[in-house]
């Protein structure tokens, strides 16, 4: 079998760390040309040099996705360089403070709403008008688990991650007949850079959640990147409108202790 996404081109957002490193890694390992993306320069090259280190093809551009104008150009970059937008990963967010509502600031709501939800707005929408001229493509947004329920303590990331999976759901219904497929991976409690060190911080509490999760194991960016990959590949050319859960069967209910 040959690479899933031999041919294509396209970009992740957030590709200097964790998921989006993960994803952009992963796009190119299955023949992608990747358009890697984030706020942090440095980071970002970091990532594309090892795409090319593993043999693959990638390019970075700055983008910081709470801004449109920066969205316009991120997309346009991807398109002068590569010829084409055939697939986009829609994945720079930020966690909000912990706080129960009464206790929280303003400001948090606005800062997680304007990278979240606004960020994965822009995105899409530049998006498509770039898709739409290439007869078609398929874009995956980073939700989370916490845009599948309710969490305590982080309603802005709560919010906004809902928001996330219902942008998904509503542009898939309004854009499948163009040939624009939309989806979104659902992580669960992934070993980014900042969990990890939570977990040499805290090995019992670590220990703990593990034991909570259904495979008993952390999801790896890669297996983010992984799902990423496949809902943008024609192996799922009949997948669209889905909030696909990678978090070990975390959300499909609670184990029997
Ligand atoms: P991370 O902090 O490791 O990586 C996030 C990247 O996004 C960083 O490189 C950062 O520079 C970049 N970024 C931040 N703000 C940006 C902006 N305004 N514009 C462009 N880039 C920006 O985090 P991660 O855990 O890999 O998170 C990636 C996505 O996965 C986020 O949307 C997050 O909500 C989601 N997620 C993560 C987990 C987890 O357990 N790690 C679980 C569920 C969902």
């Amino acid at each position: 079998m040959g690479k899933l996404m031999e041919g294509k081109a396209g970009l992740v957002t957030g590709a200097g760390s964790g998921i989006g490193r993960g994803s952009a890694l992963a796009f190119a390992r299955e023949g992608a040309k990747v358009m890697v993306s984030d706020i942090d320069e440095e980071a970002g090259k970091e990532t594309v040099r090892l795409i090319e280190e593993a043999g693959g093809v990638a390019s970075f551009f700055k983008c910081n996705v709470a801004n449109e104008e920066e969205v316009i150009a991120l997309v346009e970059a991807t398109v002068s360089t590569f010829g084409k937008l055939d697939f986009a990963h829609n994945n720079a967010g930020i966690g909000s403070v912990t706080a129960p509502i009464a206790e929280s600031d303003t400001s948090d709501w606005d800062k997680v709403i304007k990278i979240n939800l606004y960020g994965v707005y822009f995105c899409i929408k530049h998006e498509i008008i770039a898709m739409l001229k290439n007869g078609g493509g398929a874009i995956v947004n980073t939700a989370s688990d916490a845009g599948l329920e309710g969490v305590p303590n982080m309603v802005p990331y709560v919010a906004s991650k809902w928001g996330i999976n219902g942008i998904t759901k509503s542009v898939a219904l309004e854009y499948g007949k163009k040939g624009i497929r939309v989806n979104s991976i659902c992580p669960g409690m992934t070993l980014t850079p900042a969990i990890e060190m939570w977990r040499n911080a805290a090995p019992e509490q670590a220990k703990a959640v593990e034991a909570s999760i259904p495979t008993g194991k952390l999801a790896t960016p890669e297996d983010q990147g992984n799902a990423a990959v496949f809902l943008c590949s024609d192996l799922a050319k009949q997948i669209t409108g889905v909030t696909l859960p990678v978090d070990g069967g975390f959300v499909a209910g609670k184990l029997q202790q």
